[in-house]
């Protein structure tokens, strides 16, 4: 089955600034597919050599098979694109301009414009120019869906949104997969795209480091657990165990032990046991902290094959990326 996007060694320049390093992505039908880095990462470098908004430098992207030069505007009209930046004309109300896209897409989206506007509380008549930060949110989330897109690429969808607004975001995502889309959405917060992503990558420093399905992510990321027994315990018998990592023994009192916990807790658990155990907490690490661990420590070899970034582009063939109208 052809991928919807495919990404190979996508390197990318801004003059001298290197933007990408050699991005390797693919992402198949039917899935979201959460892009999940810092600021500053690449996410939407990548997004926009996605929809043709910016060409590469080197290596190859493909969006249902074709290139986004190649493809033009028949590929487009495929794609919902939610921006990072929006971009809004002056003297437009939400409406006129909403209208407006859906007659340039040939009138397709406009029927939806009303309930989508609905489902996020948007009020149609205030003026582009007027609005705030979580309303021009939502009028760039409702031009994203409203032509209900085979592909969805969301640069940031719920920055901005509140946790109401944000749960009507994921039901729509949700609404928009259940009638074969496929979502490519990104976040500098793992817990933004947590409950909705299926498989994320990580970018850190123009290189996607690492690409697993949320949960194994979440094991991976492991759980902090906290012991307390009732007399003094000595640390070599906990911190050279399968599993535990960063075990600290509270110096002033020799009872209290802290860990990191990833995989099976049966040989943490049966050594504690050899105790008497008076507190046991334990606590899920967000992914976030996953993500830190990369971010914290350049040098760190992520803990997965798959994670290595894709070779590092040369400087032939390169293309100057052109900025277009910002938001379609
Ligand atoms: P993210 O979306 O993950 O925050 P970006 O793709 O926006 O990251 O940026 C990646 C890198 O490219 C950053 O170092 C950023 O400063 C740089 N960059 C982005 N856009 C431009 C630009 N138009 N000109 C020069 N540098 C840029």
């Amino acid at each position: 089955m052809t991928p919807v996007i495919r990404a190979r060694g996508l390197v990318k320049d801004y003059g001298p600034v290197r933007a990408l390093r050699g991005v390797d992505l693919e992402v198949h039908p039917g899935e979201v597919f959460g892009f999940l880095g810092p600021n500053g990462a690449g996410k939407s470098t990548t997004i926009r050599l996605l929809v043709d908004l910016l060409r590469p430098t080197a290596g190859t992207v493909e969006v249902f098979g074709l290139t986004p030069a190649a493809g033009g505007a028949e590929l487009r009209m495929r794609i919902g694109y939610l921006p990072g930046e929006l971009a809004f004309p002056a003297r437009l109300d939400a409406g006129e301009y909403l209208r407006h896209l859906a007659a340039l897409r040939g009138g397709r989206g406009r029927p939806r414009i009303d309930e989508l506007a609905q489902r996020f509380s948007l009020d149609l008549s205030r003026p582009l120019q007027a609005l705030s930060k979580g309303n021009r949110q939502k009028v760039g989330l409702v031009q994203a869906f409203m032509h209900e897109p085979d592909l969805l690429v969301l640069d940031e969808p719920t920055s901005g949104l509140d946790p109401l607004l944000q749960r009507e975001f994921r039901l729509l995502a949700q609404k928009s997969v259940a009638r074969g889309a496929t979502l490519f959405l990104s976040s500098h917060m793992l817990g933004e795209v947590e409950e909705v992503a299926g498989r994320v990558a990580i970018i850190r420093e123009g290189r996607v480091v690492d690409v697993d399905d949320v949960r194994a992510l979440r094991a991976r990321a492991g759980q902090q657990v906290l012991l307390r027994f009732a007399e003094p315990v000595s640390l070599a018998e906990f911190d050279s165990l399968p599993g535990v990592q960063d075990a600290v023994l509270d110096p002033s009192d020799g009872v209290s032990l802290s860990c990191l916990l990833r995989g099976d807790p049966m040989p943490l658990l049966l050594a504690a046991a050899r105790h008497r155990v008076v507190r046991w907490q334990v606590q899920d690490r967000e992914l976030e902290d996953l993500f830190l661990d990369f971010y914290r420590a350049p040098d760190r070899t992520p803990p997965r094959d798959s994670a290595t970034s894709g070779p590092a582009g040369t400087e032939t063939g390169t293309e100057t990326g052109t900025e277009k109208e910002a938001a379609r």
